[in-house]
């Protein structure tokens, strides 16, 4: 869980990776700020490509460069857009590859830096398929 200085630190991480988004193609800006549990953030921003499947979201390019750097345990991932009238929440895709990691808090912030939606990667993915299903008996038939 982050301290409030932490939160605040995260908030506005996100909002700063949020304007180096590379989004030519949907214009939908989105920032990450993710927050190690050694206490180090790590930021993402959406990337797209003219090959749109190659497309990668904030969360994902925040959770890999972690992932890259040596960080595998999270407390908290905070993502923005510019969308004022809700909160925008993790893609499918995004709540999987956190899931891969733990259960930990997911902020949706607005664009004001103040409203958000707090929630886990377990809330946010039920029933989701994790690392210990790999471990699980199988059957060979
Ligand atoms: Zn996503």
């Amino acid at each position: 869980m982050a301290t409030q200085e932490q939160l605040n630190k995260l908030f506005e991480v996100a909002n700063e990776a949020k304007k180096r988004a590379y989004c030519k193609y949907s214009n939908f800006r989105v920032g990450a700020a993710l927050l190690c549990e050694d206490g180090t953030i790590i930021s993402g921003c959406n990337v797209e490509n003219g090959s749109y499947g190659l497309t990668i979201c904030a969360e994902r390019t925040a959770y890999t460069k972690a992932i890259s750097e040596g960080h595998t345990k999270f407390k908290t991932i905070v993502v923005t857009t510019d969308v004022e009238d809700r909160f925008i929440t993790p893609c499918g895709a995004c709540r999987q590859f956190g899931i891969e990691f733990g259960n930990f808090d997911v902020y949706c912030v607005k664009p004001d830096l103040k409203s958000f939606f707090k929630s886990t990667t377990s809330d946010l993915l039920p029933g989701s398929f994790t690392p210990a299903d790999l471990d699980a008996p199988r059957t060979n038939n």
